[in-house]
């Protein structure tokens, strides 16, 4: 099957990135959000991010401009049944993403391809409330979406052959990588990425290291580009204190267990880049380790 339309649903900082980079490659692409604010945003991001790749020269003024002339937005669910492939990449909760389909569903061509970019929630689980567990799978981005390479294809029990290749296809035309993994909790990045982070924070928890020199001792004696604390920063703690919680949950397995201190920090609202303070503190001009 080839795809030539795209419904993305959800249009956050995942949303946004998933748009343009279809846009750039020729995909047909309709935007949907509950929020007409949320939508404005992206817009307005995805020109930036557009208009950032021109004037390096990664891409030419007319493809900027015929990517932007490809995305709709909508506040219209339904209208995105009528699309070949559609990418839910809203709120990172299950009962948004099942009553997200659910409305979906009696709008869908018999063709119509469901994936979810979750980082977390069982792929198997979201298909069999669906009217085609075959025809669904997870389509996992890494953020930020126009910078980053991979992208995990994950098959559900159900997913047929024809869904996996259609979607492969997909991230070929992309000009990215596809990982296959299976649906198990957190796929493969995340599964080995986040107990590293949380080992950096039981880390600096039993004092072994403060925040700089767990930081510089990763990025200097790893080769990792980001330190762990930092890019935990970077990811948002609270996304990575549930993503722990669902391998300790799924897998139940001690070596899982978050470490207190992550579960302190998003407890004192202190989220990372977003909310200006994390394992770093971000209002002044450089960051500061606030341990
Ligand atoms: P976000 O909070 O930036 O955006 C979510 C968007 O979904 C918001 O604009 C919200 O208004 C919208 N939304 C909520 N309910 C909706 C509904 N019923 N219909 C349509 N839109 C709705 O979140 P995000 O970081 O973009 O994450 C989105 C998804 O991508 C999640 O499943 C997350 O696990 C996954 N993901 C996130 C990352 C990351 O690093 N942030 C990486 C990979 C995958």
């Amino acid at each position: 099957m080839d795809v030539k339309s795209v419904g993305v649903i959800g249009a956050g900082q995942m949303g946004n990135g998933i748009a343009h980079v279809l846009a750039l490659a020729d995909y047909d692409v309709l935007l949907n959000d509950v929020s007409q604010d949320a939508l404005n945003n992206a817009l307005a991001t995805i020109e930036g991010n557009l208009a950032r790749q021109a004037s390096r020269g990664k891409i030419s003024d007319e493809a900027m401009q015929n990517a932007l002339k490809r995305i709709t937005t909508t506040l219209e669910l339904p209208r995105l049944g009528q699309t070949d492939l559609v990418i839910e990449a809203a709120t990172e909760r299950e009962a948004v993403k099942q009553a997200i389909f659910e409305d979906l569903q009696p709008h869908l061509l018999p063709h119509t391809i469901l994936t979810s970019n979750t980082s977390s929630i069982s792929i198997t689980r979201l298909a069999s409330r669906t009217d085609r567990p075959e025809r669904f799978m997870g389509f996992h981005f890494m953020n930020p979406v126009p910078v980053m390479q991979l992208v995990e294809l994950i098959r559900g029990i159900a997913t047929d052959e024809d869904t996996f290749s259609a979607c492969k296809a997909v991230v070929d035309k992309l000009g990215k990588t596809a990982a296959s993994a299976e649906d198990f909790p957190a796929f493969i990045v995340n599964r080995i990425l986040m107990p590293m982070i949380n080992e950096a924070v039981y880390t600096l928890y039993e004092g072994v290291g403060n925040v700089q020199s767990i930081d510089q001792s990763m990025k200097l004696g790893a080769n990792h580009p980001m330190g762990p604390l930092e890019l935990a920063d970077f990811i948002g703690l609270d996304t990575c204190l549930a993503i722990m919680n669902v391998l300790h949950d799924g897998l139940a397995d001690t070596k899982y267990r978050p470490c207190p201190l992550l579960t302190k920090y998003v407890e004192a609202g202190w989220l990372g880049r977003k909310t200006q303070r994390g394992f770093y503190d971000y209002r002044g001009d450089a960051p500061v380790p606030t341990r």
